[in-house]
Order: structure tokens, then sequence, then C-alpha cells
């Protein structure tokens, strides 16, 4: 469903990436892991087009994510294809990005309706069922500023869940929660991969959710995967020195 080939990455004359290649089954969880720095959150908001790769590819369920055309003597992004892509992934970030001075309800029936042009009555069925799923199904009115980090947390994954997205990105959705609220917002993702359906990619530093939830694990540092296998294989049986002294800092 997922497919990087050679993707590189630079700000300015600082290399992020450096030939990254990676292939995400329909279905699969892949829990990305390394240290901090190592491009893992410009990784996946690659795949949201949120930043276009220096060099290489991304395809999203066969197709090219950047898909360049001709005007006016300028090489650019196709705008209604980049549009039409973004619909297929899902991103959910660190600090939550919902709209302030939006309540609950609009702010998971925007993009439905803005985007897919959903009516009113539609967005709202679909984000009833998804603040259901997320446990705010009494809390359509509230606004961001009155609800805790978790709860903003579970709106955001709701407000990405709604369009109904191929993949989905976690970008380290419980680095900035407090410890106490960071087990209901992991709950909730749980609860997501269980249902199966979704290619899921994890960002975190949560290595003991990471091993139960991933089908495989991808360990990044340096601009590169430096290792990756199962949970099991990177965890329990890591052979590069990278990942063993990565590792340890967690024991
Ligand atoms: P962390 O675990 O700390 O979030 P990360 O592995 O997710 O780190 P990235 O956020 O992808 O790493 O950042 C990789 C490097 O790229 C960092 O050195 C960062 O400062 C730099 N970087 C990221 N985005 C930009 C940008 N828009 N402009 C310039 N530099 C950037």
């Amino acid at each position: 469903i997922v497919k990087y080939t050679g993707v590189t990455k630079s700000f300015g004359n600082v290399e992020v990436l450096n030939g990254i290649d990676l292939e995400m089954q329909p279905g699969e969880k892949v829990a990305v892991i390394g240290p901090s720095g190592s491009g893992k959150t410009t990784m996946g908001r690659m795949l949201m087009t949120l930043e276009e790769p220096t060099s290489g590819t991304i395809e999203v369920d066969g197709e090219l994510l950047w898909h360049m055309e001709h005007k006016g003597g300028i090489v650019r992004a196709n705008e209604k294809h980049l549009h039409r892509m973004r619909c297929n992934v899902g991103m959910v970030f660190q600090h939550f990005n919902l709209f302030p001075h939006m309540n609950v309800m609009r702010n998971v029936t925007e993009a439905p309706r803005k985007v897919l042009g959903l009516s009113k009555e539609e967005a709202e069925e679909r984000a009833v069922t998804m603040l259901t799923k997320v446990g705010l199904e009494d809390k359509f009115k509230m606004y961001p500023s009155k609800l805790s980090g978790g709860q903003k947390q579970r709106v955001a994954i709701a407000r990405a869940l709604v369009m109904r997205p191929k993949v989905m990105v976690f970008d380290e959705v419980t680095s900035a929660l407090d410890p106490e609220l960071v087990g209901e917002v992991l709950e909730v993702i749980r609860e997501i991969a269980e249902e199966g359906e979704m290619a899921m990619m994890l960002i975190t530093h949560e290595m003991e959710f990471a091993k139960e939830i991933a089908d495989r694990v991808i360990f990044g540092a340096d601009g590169k995967i430096v290792e990756q296998g199962t949970p099991e294989e990177i965890f329990d049986n890591p052979q590069s020195d990278r990942l063993q002294s990565f590792l340890q800092r967690f024991r």
C-alpha cells in the first residue's frame, strides 16, 4: 500500500534522510523507532504530503504521491492529484493540531465536508461513529481548550479516521501527554489496530507499545534504515551496535 524508493530529504544542505526504501502491505502495522532527529517525523510528513522528497519516489496504493506536470515551463506537483492522494493518508501529530475556534464536532466534520463534499448530515453521521469509537460521545459541543490532552488527541484520531484513509501515520502521539493520559490514547490506537483494515505507521518512543502492536519494526538512524524485523528480532535480538546501544536506554 506504501512504497518509498530511494527517498532522500535535505533541509538546506542538511541531509535528514539518505536513501529510504520501505514497503508497507495493506493492513500492516509498522513501528518506526530511532534516536531524536533521525528523520522519523520527516518520513511520516512526506507520506502525508506535508514535505516533498528531495529525490526518490513515494507511492500510495500503486500511485505516485508527487505527480509532476509542466506548467508555464516549470515542473511542479499536480495539485488536483495531490489533493486526491492526500485523502488516502491520515495523520495524528504530537501536538494535536486541532482547530481551536471549532468545537469537537466541527473539528471532525470540517474535512469530510470541505474535502470530500459530504453534506452536514452525512459528515456528522460519520463523525458520531468515530467520536463514539474514541470514547468522546458526550463531548461533541466542547471546544479544544476545555479538553484534556488525552481527549484532544482522541479528537485528532477521530478527525483523521473520519476521512477513511488507507494508511494512518501516528507521529509520537503520546509524547506531549501527561503520563496518566498516555494509556487512554494507546488503548484507542490498539483498538483501531485490532480492526486490522488500515495500514499504520507508528512513529513512537513507546517501545512496549511498538512491541505489542507492530507486525514489523523499523530502526532508523543517521537518515537510514539501519535494521528492521519482527518485534522479537528487533527488541530481543538486535544485530547492529547502533540498535543495541539505542535499546539500552529503554532498559
Ligand atoms: P524526534 O524523535 O526528535 O521527533 P525525528 O526522528 O522525528 O526526531 P525529524 O523531526 O524528522 O526527526 O527531524 C530530523 C532533522 O531534520 C532534525 O535535525 C530537524 O531539526 C530537521 N528538520 C525537520 N524539519 C525541518 C524543517 N522544516 N526545516 C529545517 N530542518 C528541519
